[in-house]
């Protein structure tokens, strides 16, 4: 292999590198703020709010689960917290 040709590839696999690089960065960025685009959950069932991670929140059904991007909009829809998570009850 010649030099010339080595450079050549060290190069494309470089600008491989570096697309592979900057789409895990925007895939994450994406990840991150879906992720992010709730933060308490409650039940239409019920006034309650939750963290997601609450045994309450996970027993749910999925069509009576509602979403919350704050403690303020929780309560301002007329949830309490939980006791058995217990999440803030002001931001
Ligand atoms: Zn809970």
């Amino acid at each position: 292999m010649g030099l010339h040709l080595e450079r050549k590839v060290v190069r494309r696999v470089r600008r491989i590198a570096v697309v592979l690089l900057v789409s895990m960065v925007v895939l994450s960025f994406i990840y991150i703020s879906l992720a992010v685009e709730f933060k308490y959950v409650g039940s239409a069932k019920s006034n309650k709010y939750h963290y997601p991670s609450c045994q309450w929140a996970q027993k749910t059904k999925q069509e009576n689960l509602v979403k919350f991007k704050s403690t303020k909009e929780a309560l301002d829809a007329g949830y309490v917290a939980c006791k058995v998570c217990r999440p803030p009850t002001r931001d």
